[in-house]
Formats: C-alpha cells, sequence, structure tokens
C-alpha cells in the first residue's frame, strides 16, 4: 500500500520553493527594517489559549481545531493563528518589562480543519507581525503601510487596503445592542446562520456572504457612527495619516474580522484578481487581549497575511528568474579529471559559486547534456590535458564565447564573468 499525504495537506516542491523562500526573504528584510523582531513559537498549545483568546463562538473553535488529547492527558491544539501564541509569550517571559513598544513577526504553519477546496489548505502558512504596547495611530498607520511596502517589493499589483474601526470597550457594547435590535426586525429575512449566532455576535451579520444579507447588511448600523470621542478621534488620525502618506483606502463598514478580540482599527488588504475570496492579509487592533490573559495593559496591533495566495498573485515575469541555476558546470572526462576536480569544486563552491557536475562518469555528450539541461551559466571541460597544461577552456553558454583561463585565475575570472 502506498502511503499518500493526508487529505487537504500539501508539499512544497522543489519547483515553487523559490518563490517561497523569496517572500519570506523580502519579509525578513522589509520588517527588520521597520524594527520588527522575529519570534520562532511552538506549533501546538494548550487548547484553551485559543478557545479564550479567539472566542468560543468563532468558526474556528467551534469547528475548526486540530485538538488531541498528548499522552499526558493534556489538551493540545495546532495552533490555528499565532495572535494568541505571541501573546501569550509576551506575558510568559515578561517582554512588557522594561515598558515600551515591542515589534514581533513570525512565519509558519497553521492548522484548521477545513473542508478541502481549491487553494485552502488544512496545514496552510502565515507571515503575521505584531506591535505590541502602544494605542498611538501612527502605530495603526506604520503597520498596515509596512504592509503595502512589502506587497510593493514582491510586485503585487491592483491592491486595496480597506479599514474600519469597531470600537472599544467604552462604545461598543452600546453600538451592539443598537445593531442586535435593527437585525431583529429583519431575521425572517435573514438566513439561518444569522439567526443563529445575531445574539453571540450580531457584527458578524454585517459580513454575511449570502446576496439578500448583504443588501439588508448595506441598512444596518455600522460602528464607525456609533464611536466614543477617543474611537473617533483615533480613527480620524489614522485616516489623516493615510491621506499625509498618500496611501489610497476605502473605510469598510462591513469589515467587521472573525476575531472576538479587535479593537477601534481594523483593515484588510485585498485585490482585485483574487475573486469573490479576495482579502490576502488581515488585521487590526485588539487593546485588550493581554489583559484577558492576565498581562498588563497593552494595547496592540497586529496582522496576518495568506502565504498560499500571496503566492498564487505573485506575477511569473517576476519569479521566473528565482529558480537557482548552476553558475558553472564541471564536466570530467576520466578517472584523473574526477581526482582533479575534487578540490577545484569544492574550492569554487566554498568561495561562493553554484556548481554542478556529473556524478555518473557519463560521456561529454551526456554531460553538455545535463549542464544543457540545467541552464548552467558556463561550462568547463576537465580532460589529461587540462590537466597537463592548467590551461581550462571556460564556455559562457549564453553566448557561445570561449575564454581561456589558467587555474589561479579560474575563480577571478567567472566572478568577473558573473557579476558582468
Ligand atoms: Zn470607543
Ligand atoms: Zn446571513
Amino acid at each position: 500500500m502506498k502511503i499518500q499525504s493526508v487529505r487537504g495537506v500539501k508539499d512544497i516542491l522543489p519547483g515553487e520553493i523559490a518563490k517561497w523562500q523569496w517572500v519570506e526573504k523580502t519579509a525578513h528584510e522589509i520588517f527588520s527594517r521597520y524594527g520588527f523582531s522575529e519570534i520562532r513559537l511552538p506549533i501546538f498549545e494548550k487548547t484553551a489559549l485559543f478557545s479564550r483568546s479567539i472566542g468560543e463562538t468563532s468558526d474556528i473553535v467551534e469547528k475548526e481545531m486540530y485538538t488531541f488529547d498528548d499522552r499526558g492527558g493534556d489538551q493540545i491544539t495546532l495552533r490555528p493563528e499565532g495572535t494568541a501564541s505571541v501573546v501569550r509569550s509576551y506575558i510568559q517571559h515578561k517582554m512588557y518589562n522594561p515598558p515600551s513598544l515591542l515589534k514581533l513577526y513570525y512565519m509558519g504553519p497553521m492548522f484548521r480543519y477545513e473542508r478541502p477546496q481549491a487553494g485552502r489548505f488544512r496545514q496552510f502558512y502565515q507571515i503575521g507581525a505584531e506591535a505590541m504596547g502602544s494605542a498611538s495611530p501612527l502605530v495603526d498607520f506604520e503597520v498596515m503601510t509596512m504592509l503595502i511596502a512589502f506587497f510593493n517589493k514582491l510586485g503585487l499589483k491592483d491592491l486595496r487596503l480597506e479599514i474600519n474601526s469597531l470600537g472599544c470597550p467604552d462604545c461598543r457594547p452600546a453600538y451592539r445592542e443598537t445593531l442586535k435590535s435593527a437585525i431583529r426586525e429583519h431575521l425572517d429575512e435573514l438566513c439561518g446562520n444569522c439567526n443563529q449566532r445575531y445574539e453571540r455576535n450580531p457584527l458578524r451579520v454585517l459580513d454575511c456572504k449570502v446576496e439578500k444579507d448583504r443588501q439588508i447588511a448595506e441598512g444596518l448600523p455600522k460602528s464607525k457612527d456609533h464611536l466614543c470621542e477617543v474611537c473617533q478621534e483615533n480613527f480620524n488620525k489614522v485616516q489623516s495619516m493615510l491621506d499625509t502618506a498618500g496611501t489610497p483606502y476605502n473605510i469598510n463598514p462591513k469589515l467587521v474580522r472573525g476575531l472576538d478580540y479587535y479593537t477601534r482599527t481594523t483593515f484588510e488588504v485585498t485585490s482585485e484578481n483574487l475573486g469573490s475570496q479576495n482579502a490576502i492579509c488581515g488585521g487590526g487592533r485588539y487593546d485588550s487581549l493581554v489583559e484577558e490573559f492576565e498581562g498588563p495593559s497593552t494595547p496592540c496591533f497586529g496582522f496576518a497575511l495568506g502565504m498560499e495566495r500571496l503566492i498564487s498573485l505573485l506575477d511569473s515575469e517576476e519569479t521566473d528568474g528565482l529558480n537557482s541555476k548552476p553558475d558553472i558546470y564541471i564536466v570530467c572526462l576520466g578517472e584523473a579529471a574526477v581526482s582533479h576536480s575534487l578540490n577545484m569544486v569544492h574550492d569554487l563552491r566554498y568561495a561562493g559559486i553554484s556548481v554542478e557536475r556529473d556524478y555518473e562518469s557519463g560521456s561529454m555528450k551526456s554531460q553538455m547534456r545535463k549542464a544543457n539541461k540545467m541552464q548552467a551559466q558556463f561550462v568547463l571541460i576537465l580532460g589529461d590535458n587540462e590537466i597537463q597544461s592548467g590551461k581550462y577552456n571556460l564556455k559562457n553558454m549564453d553566448t557561445g564565447d570561449q575564454i581561456e583561463v589558467s587555474a589561479n585565475s579560474l575563480l577571478e575570472t567567472l566572478r568577473s564573468q558573473l557579476t558582468g
């Protein structure tokens, strides 16, 4: 019996890994320029961490978590998202001391038991960042614009930034009640799902995907019209900073996000090239989550983005050159040549040149075929004559040009030719 991978998960194969590595490298570069440090978190945590942070009533906790008892009888869950672990770690390691803005990012696999469908996986990958310890709208602005810079570096086009404000513990309870009573007037028109959850989570009615419900939602009260003075001032500041910086955005009052812990600014980056599920990235402010886990009051702002969707948007023109090709292929004719090549190949690789070779003592023709297939930029043929004379022919496979180089000048010549 052949064993196959589990339904809903996939391998990332060598042919596509260059894109993944490029995205990750770009994230490391851009995020660190904004003062973010990477944090590497465990893949699994105690189940209670997620049920408390994400909210018992969310789809994730109700239906999608990979939860099991380990051999010691502890309830364990494969992480469905990253924020809860960051918050847990922040408190556990007292990263709030000394008090200052701490900027963290993470990347890696997340797990949700969802119905497998195109572009959805049960093990999927996210990159996320959390800025912890400031309520300043400048943080909201910087994190959102960092993301835009990141996407621009990757060559993504046709992106939209959508923002909303969900209010705070001072103004949200009253808004929720107002929203609930407005929803009650439409209960017989709304879908079953909305009927079921509007009491516990009325905000989700605003982003129901059922077409009729979407029309009704247009007429329901919006959080942005029910903000307290502080929330209103914050939201105004975020907008005026985006205006000043010339960053285009839309206010989307239906943007409520699935998770209970968001407060004030929430946002999504969407792409016109993704169809109906068009968000690549979402996030926002969560000012009370750290306190809910018995940490000190720590206002936070963060986001998470889906790698699979992001990678599906990369322009092949930008990524075609990413797959690694050898700088040089060394063709060896005979045993003496193989011996002679051992240190030559090692020295070139050690000096930063990527070198490929034949491992099967093939004929000259078969070795040249391999060099061509790998798209090596140069080929060097090593036979008895070359070893004796210490002079090699270096062939540029793009131009067909051949130059004679000595053993001593090989590295230098390659370096100048490769950079030139
Ligand atoms: Zn408020
Ligand atoms: Zn609905």
